[in-house]
């Protein structure tokens, strides 16, 4: 049976068409044969940098970790909000549109647009997340709607224009060339494709709340005597990573060619309070979430990101651009 990510693959490198055979893809211009790994293509160009490895090898071992961790992210409001936020900016697509994923992870996202009656083209470095993407698509009965191929960001392996829509949620801030990946995503969608940019952290925080969380984190370990395990789980692009600036963001944007670009600020003390109490939780052992107060923020934050001064300061950016 065809996949249907089948008729728009190219080579990853070059961009011309690949020769196919069960057991592998060649690009005959480049003489490189791409085959599968798990069963899944797996289309990542050889030498990657040593940061992409690191960031496939970590989400490939702690699968079970962010399993654990979406299990229970998915129950905030803030979380909820705004991920419906970013989709919603998809589903103006027409049902059967072919959409793809950057970075899918652990696919819910991706889920969710399968559910709408969407065509999804998940994509992501790392073998174990893809595959349990794949897998929750099996499970929910979408395979014959949904293609799961490995694929570094920054080298696409689909046609020019072979898209309707594109999507990348908390995982441009993880590449490190964030403006090629956008090219390429820019280049893979056919005019008045849409993209959409899920949850990527704002630069402000970098300056104020990580380091205080760390000095915070240090105090804790010293009067409780007990190991700091939040650290290990955290990737190494998430230790090295700035985040966005409003300005930085749409200049990105804009550079990788996109021409319609609108910025929508994503939390204010919702996503405080999720992320507070989450890693509060994680650290005591104890359920310390706030949902009720987390859902209160709501309204309250969507007003402060009217705010002129405000609007530039939210905790995360959801972003669309076409
Ligand atoms: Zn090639």
């Amino acid at each position: 049976m065809m996949g249907i990510a089948d008729a728009i693959l190219c080579c990853p490198v070059c961009k011309g068409p690949l020769n196919d055979s069960d057991a592998y893809l060649a690009c005959p211009d480049c003489a490189v044969v791409y085959a599968r790994l798990s069963g899944m293509w797996d289309l990542i160009p050889a030498g990657s940098s040593a940061l992409k490895l690191s960031e496939r090898e970590h989400y490939t071992e702690k699968v079970d970790y962010y399993r654990s961790m979406h299990a229970t992210w998915c129950g905030s409001p803030f979380y909820r909000h705004y991920h419906a936020a970013f989709l919603e900016d998809l589903r103006e697509l027409p049902q059967g549109s072919l959409i793809l994923e950057t970075g899918c992870g652990l696919g819910h996202d991706g889920l969710e647009l399968l559910r709408d009656g969407y065509r999804v083209v998940e994509t992501d470095i790392s073998p174990g997340s893809l595959a349990e993407a794949r897998r929750l698509h099996a499970e929910e009965g979408y395979s014959h709607a949904s293609a799961h191929l490995l694929v570094d960001a920054e080298n696409l392996p689909f046609a020019s224009g072979s898209c309707d829509g594109a999507f990348t949620v908390a995982s441009l801030h993880h590449l490190p060339d964030p403006l090629t990946a956008l090219r390429e995503i820019r280049r893979v969608l056919r005019p008045g494709g849409v993209f959409a940019l899920g949850t990527e952290p704002n630069s402000w925080q970098n300056y104020t709340i990580y380091p205080l969380g760390k000095l915070l984190l240090g105090a804790f370990k010293r009067i409780a005597g007990k190991p700091i395990v939040v650290e290990e789980m955290v990737s190494e692009a998430d230790k090295l990573t700035e985040g966005f600036s409003r300005l930085q963001l749409a200049g990105l944007l804009r550079e990788a060619g996109f021409e319609r670009v609108i910025l929508k600020p994503a939390g204010y003390l919702s996503a405080a309070l999720f992320f507070l109490s989450t890693e509060l939780s994680q650290l005591l052992g104890r359920d310390l979430r706030t949902f009720p107060l987390e859902k209160a923020a709501i309204p309250l934050d969507e007003a402060l990101g009217r705010l002129p001064l405000l609007s530039r300061y939210p905790w995360h950016w959801n972003a669309v651009a076409c």
